[in-house]
């Protein structure tokens, strides 16, 4: 089976060099090249950050195919948390490659999988007897949250956030708030989705948590009716959505509401889970412990894997055939999250990740107080945001973020945006990544701010 290596590792790889270095324009000929034949041969609709193709990559480096060496401030979206060839990872995925690379757990199965299901029951918020099933994306792992929650509960409908964003799956996208580019032409959506408004405290003028709470309890209470709901899911902190973080007293009013009326509490923490924001769960912070819990993304050290976790009475509900799929839980996926988790409780990268939001809130919020075009600077652990504006005021400033984001780019830095306006900067470094590739980055990102307007 999986069993992970014993094999001593280090944070970062020995093969790639762990320096910024820029040989050629960004992108250079040869991602020119792939990217014409890409533009050919790949659908339309599957766009890229940057038009630059991956060689390499590990610690906190991305190396592309002509030679450049790019900081990666991006982590493929929140999901290489402990690099993007971590040596655990690596040597437990290769063991297990020789060994078989499937069966179908619903067929004959394996006991990576059974592993993998004991480590989310430990590791996940709460102390109470749980089980979990895995699957392969984010988005099938929320859809199969509800289908617990309804066959639990009896009722159909859902509630979700302003701002949520939950995937690109047909519930999911009924789930997800913004039109473009995740919904538009793509109706009709699922039924029985209901939003209800979020604590976003840069722009509801710091309303308390609790206020903001009540708020949203009002609106489902009123538009669908406790006895109607299966479920509230929502981010603990969003993705997508712009990196927003409710105010304290937002989650734990929502989930003590839930518990009360028989509502299944859903946290979806696809992106912020895995030491991400300096916890193993982003629901820790403020002791919340949810009825069950969605994980993806750093879940498996960049192999597809995806979890539900949860309370055993709400998570057996389901008749027995009722959840799985033919790739839920692959053995190199499990293999590699198991060597994922192992490298986490190794390598203190919880701390990590505490460490690197020190260092980059520091270092950004002196860019914050000297341009006004910084509205907000946010984040926790390695999941850090900063909200551009038109200066001095709270009119979000997209063209500025895209502009921000290229000038990064061509300088060989990899960062992402987000946020429903699309004003949002965000950073979501690997773990592996060191200080010094930290404020190289962070030394470009100055230096494009004080550039002339
Ligand atoms: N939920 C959240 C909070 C996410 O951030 C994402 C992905 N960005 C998803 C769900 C969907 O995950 P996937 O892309 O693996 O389907």
């Amino acid at each position: 089976m999986t069993a992970t290596t014993t094999k001593p590792t280090t944070l970062t790889t020995q093969e790639v060099p762990q320096r910024r270095l820029l040989v050629t324009e960004i992108p250079g000929p040869e991602s020119r090249r792939l990217m014409a034949r890409k533009s050919t041969a790949v659908a339309a609709g599957v766009a890229t950050t940057m038009p630059v193709f991956a060689a390499r990559a590990g610690g906190g480096i991305v190396v592309d195919v002509d030679g450049n060496q790019l900081v990666d401030l991006g982590s493929g979206i929140a999901v290489t948390t402990v690099g993007a060839s971590a040596p655990r990872v690596v040597a437990a995925v290769q063991e297990q490659v020789a060994a078989f690379t499937h069966t179908c757990f619903m067929v004959t199965p394996y006991e990576g999988y059974v592993a993998v299901a004991e480590a989310l029951n430990r590791l996940t918020p709460g102390d109470h007897a749980k089980r979990t099933a895995l699957f392969n994306s984010g988005a099938e792992a929320v859809e199969n949250a509800v289908k617990v929650a309804r066959s639990h509960t009896g009722r159909q409908a859902v509630a979700v956030f302003d701002h949520a964003y939950h995937g690109r799956t047909n519930l999911t996208m009924a789930m997800t708030a913004r039109n473009m580019p995740y919904k538009h032409g793509f109706g009709p959506f699922a039924s029985e989705v209901y939003r209800a408004p979020l604590s976003y405290p840069f722009r509801d003028g710091g309303t308390d948590g609790v206020v903001a709470a009540l708020r949203a309890i009002d609106v489902i209470e009123k538009q669908v009716g406790a006895t109607n709901l299966a479920a509230v899911v929502i981010e603990p902190i969003q993705g997508e959505g712009g990196f927003i973080e409710p105010a304290t007293g937002f989650l734990p009013t929502i989930a003590t509401w839930c518990r009360d009326n028989g509502v299944v509490f859903i946290a979806d923490e696809v992106q912020t889970g895995f030491a991400r924001t300096g916890d193993w769960f982003a629901c820790d912070r403020e002791g919340v412990v949810p009825d069950l819990i969605v994980t993806a993304k750093g879940i498996a050290g960049g192999l597809p894997l995806s979890a539900v976790t949860g309370r055993a009475e709400i998570m057996d509900a389901a008749h027995a055939g009722g959840l799985g799929g033919t790739y839920g839980g692959n053995p190199l996926a499990c293999a590699a999250a198991l060597a994922a988790i192992e490298t986490i409780e190794a390598e203190g990268l919880v701390q990590r990740a505490r460490d690197i939001e020190t260092l980059m809130l520091d270092r950004l919020r002196r860019i914050e107080a000297r341009d006004a075009r910084v509205g907000d600077v946010r984040g926790r652990g390695a999941m850090i945001a900063v909200e551009l504006v038109q200066a001095g005021t709270d009119v979000p400033n997209p063209e500025l973020t895209k502009a921000v984001a290229a000038a990064a780019h061509r300088q060989g830095v990899i960062v992402l945006t987000c946020g429903t306006y699309g004003n949002v900067l965000r950073f979501l470094p690997p773990l592996s990544i060191s200080d010094k590739l930290l404020h190289v980055a962070l030394d470009v990102l100055d230096t494009i701010f004080e550039a002339p307007r």
